[in-house]
């Protein structure tokens, strides 16, 4: 009688284990389509944040994204009482170079500046686009001497970087408006004074660095 029990009994313990089996290999499955979907969402939500702070054409921060990252460092420096320089950048007549060569060369132009001042900075320092061939740059822990001798050396590069259109040599230059910003200082205070600097620049001839002055108030 007792044998004629442990056959079944061993054949319920058999299929108890296969079922077992069944199961873990499903909770596997079911976990790493889990890890999947997280993984996508993951990168899809890092996409979306990229879409919303930067700008598509030249990876910049865009404006609203920047004008945050100043804030925060404007707070910073309110706190620790560091140096905080500002550089504002505009092309020099770039309308002409997208109509004699074209929009495509002009976008090539807009990207190449672009890795330049990336290139050229540090990580901690913010470079954002300003809207069309307008550029800001913002230096952490720099005086003005320290923002004008760098964005001098991205001036004197860019002025000789060669860019190519059917055949054409097509060079470019930029002008500069540097600015200091203050513990007691706005955004838009800062902005406004290195627009005035910016717009010296442009006045005493373009593809130059001007610093803002208080004689130009
Ligand atoms: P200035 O030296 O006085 O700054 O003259 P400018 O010609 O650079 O200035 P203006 O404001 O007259 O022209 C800016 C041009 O920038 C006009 C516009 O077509 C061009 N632009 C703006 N955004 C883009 C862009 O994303 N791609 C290209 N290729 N051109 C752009
Ligand atoms: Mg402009
Ligand atoms: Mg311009």
């Amino acid at each position: 009688m007792a044998q004629l029990l442990v056959l079944p009994v061993r054949f319920i313990a058999l299929l108890c284990q296969r079922q077992q089996y069944a199961l873990f290999n499903e909770t596997v499955r079911v976990n790493q389509s889990l890890q999947e979907e997280i993984k996508r969402r993951e990168h899809l939500e890092l996409e979306l944040k990229l879409q919303a702070t930067t700008d598509p054409l030249t990876g910049l921060f865009n404006r609203r994204q920047y004008e945050s990252l100043f804030q925060r460092e404007l707070d910073r420096v309110r706190r620790h009482a560091s140096a905080l320089s500002l550089c504002v950048v505009d092309l020099d007549h770039f309308k002409k170079i997208n109509d004699e060569h074209g929009h495509d060369v002009g976008d090539q132009v807009l990207k190449h500046v672009s890795r330049l001042f990336v290139d050229t900075l540090r990580n901690t320092d913010i470079v954002g686009r300003f809207g069309g061939e307008e550029f800001v740059l913002l230096l952490d822990n720099s005086d003005l001497a320290a923002l004008h001798q760098c964005v001098e050396r991205i001036r004197i590069c860019f002025a000789q970087t060669c860019f190519k259109s059917t055949g054409n040599e097509v060079y470019c230059t930029l002008s500069a408006g540097l600015n200091l910003l203050g513990p007691g200082d706005s955004l838009e205070k800062v902005l406004n004074q290195a627009d005035l600097a910016l717009y010296r620049a442009k006045h005493n001839g373009r593809d130059r660095c001007e610093v803002y002055d208080e004689a130009y108030a």
